[in-house]
């Protein structure tokens, strides 16, 4: 679950690569379009291209865009950006895109670099994720669901994470 186009290439392409080799149906859910990545006539077609090129040649099962617009990194956001539209449609478009793949395993951005669509995807896709994470245990033998049990048990990562709130 990303916000623009080349998240899932930067943020975990050989993750993907490396979960296709292995078997898993893979997917890429992007938020927006990325249309403020930059300066060009319709800037959103060409990323989204980027997008699904890229997804072809990490060997990704499905891409699915939720529609929302670049928020860019700072200034107003209008109300139909990923940062200016309610939590909760951005909520429910992520829910319903999750909901319908059924992963296994769902990874997102850590926003580390401060952009606040990145952190905006972050955090619903936490919300989201969350209660279906609780019924899976996080134990040695099993890899926890989301990425956010890093986040839950103080940054112990797989296969040393013993989080009790994950059992
Ligand atoms: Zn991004």
């Amino acid at each position: 679950m990303v916000a623009h186009p080349d998240d899932e290439t930067f943020g975990c392409g050989s993750l993907l690569l490396h979960a296709r080799a292995a078997g898993a149906t893979t997917a890429v859910c992007c938020a927006t379009r990325g249309e403020a990545g930059g300066t060009g006539a319709d800037l959103g077609a060409v990323r989204e291209r980027e997008l699904r090129e890229a997804a072809a040649v990490l060997g990704v099962d499905h891409v699915d865009l939720l529609g929302f617009l670049d928020s860019g990194m700072s200034g107003p956001a209008a109300p139909a950006t990923l940062v200016g539209a309610p939590v909760v449609d951005v909520t429910a478009s992520v829910r319903a895109a999750v909901d319908a793949f059924g992963p296994d395993v769902l990874v997102t951005l850590d926003a580390s670099d401060g952009h606040r669509d990145h952190a905006r995807i972050r955090d619903v896709t936490i919300a989201v994720a969350r209660p279906a994470s609780a019924r899976s245990a996080c134990t040695p033998h099993r890899p926890p669901r989301t990425t956010a049990c890093r986040r839950t048990c103080g940054g112990r990562s797989w296969p040393t994470c013993t989080c009790a709130r994950w059992t």
